[in-house]
């Protein structure tokens, strides 16, 4: 059952996450941007040169979000006070998580049955925190590894391309996967490997494993963050869902995503509003085939949305 209205579904076939976007900047390009990955999990830039970049772009208010580890956000914490105009730097992390029977039973629509949860102002050194990312970022690699087999079988081996990702302790993912195969020549594009192979319809498709979804809003409450539903244009659409996920913890909702139309702005402005939650939003720039200028300047997120976070994560404490 899809409770999707049509014009919403028709706004949101329109604006399918991963269909590209022109690229015509905005009068108001985001000085702020709380959703970005690096190398440390599926993104193309390290840490370091990433923000970087967001400093020469006259950012103010920035996070890098990186899918289940703090390492990048570790590293950016010592060099920030180093950089002359960086920007403040929020910590964060994105969470994968895989839907709760409760959310499958309510009939919402879910891309690949997950919801993806951001933390910010999450404290980085907390232990457990760190190792329930380590038990995430090891079901990441066998989840890869089910994947490079299923390839292998399929005849499109990747063994050469990615052992060199496999010897890190990134938070792997299927862009590493879609990157080697362009470079084993099997495909012409990263999104043609997601497309054809890895998405999931495609044959060498395997499902996550990891955290549930209240699993992943506790784990990032208990480490002191505010848990934040990400890049989710249906929530309009579905307050009974907002109603179960704020009842787990759900404390923000990202507002302002790249690629939302700006009616879906709109739209999730207002339910932000309405059930006080704390907006959010980012270029969620992962790099591929794109400068992070580009990105940046192509997605709006008003000035108050870094200010009103930091407020709610109790001002001085986010900027280190
Ligand atoms: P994983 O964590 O392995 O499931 O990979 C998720 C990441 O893959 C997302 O953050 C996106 O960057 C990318 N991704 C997922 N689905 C697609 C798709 N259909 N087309 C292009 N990129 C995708
Ligand atoms: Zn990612
Ligand atoms: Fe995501
Ligand atoms: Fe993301």
């Amino acid at each position: 059952m899809s409770r999707y209205a049509p014009d919403a579904s028709a706004d949101q076939a329109a604006q399918s996450r991963f269909r590209p976007v022109d690229s015509v900047p905005s009068a108001n390009p985001a000085k702020v941007d709380l959703h970005s990955h690096s190398t440390r999990s599926d993104g193309v830039m390290p840490p370091a040169e990433l923000f970087q970049q967001m400093t020469e772009c006259g950012m103010e208010v920035v996070a890098l979000s990186d899918h289940d580890t703090m390492s990048g956000y570790r590293e950016l914490r010592d060099l920030v006070g180093d950089i002359a105009g960086a920007p403040q730097l929020i910590a964060a992390v994105e969470i994968n998580s895989i839907a709760d029977r409760d959310l499958i039973e309510m009939g919402v629509e879910l891309e690949e049955g997950e919801l993806h949860i951001l933390g910010y102002g999450v404290d980085a050194d907390d232990p457990h925190f760190l190792r329930a990312l380590e038990s995430q970022r090891d079901a990441r690699r066998v989840r890869l590894m089910m994947i490079i087999d299923a390839l292998r079988a399929l005849g499109k081996p990747i063994d050469d391309q990615i052992a060199v990702v496999l010897e890190s302790d990134e938070a792997l993912g299927r862009p590493h996967i879609a990157r080697a195969m362009v470079a084993a020549g099997h495909v012409a594009s990263v999104q043609q490997a997601f497309d054809e192979w890895i998405d999931r319809k495609g044959p060498a498709y395997i499902p996550r494993q990891g955290m549930k979804s209240r699993a992943a809003i506790d784990a990032i409450t208990a480490a002191g963050g505010l848990p934040a539903l990400a890049h989710y244009p249906a929530a309009p659409e579905q307050p009974e869902l907002i109603d179960l996920l704020m009842g787990w913890g759900l404390r923000g909702l990202e507002v302002y995503y790249r690629r939302f139309t700006p009616i879906t702005v709109r739209q999730m402005e207002a339910l932000a509003a309405q059930r006080g939650l704390i907006a959010t939003g980012g270029t969620d720039y992962h790099g591929d085939g794109q400068s992070y200028a580009d990105a940046r300047s192509t997605t709006e997120v008003p000035r108050e949305v870094g200010d009103r976070l930091i407020e709610a994560l109790g001002g001085v404490g986010a900027r280190t």
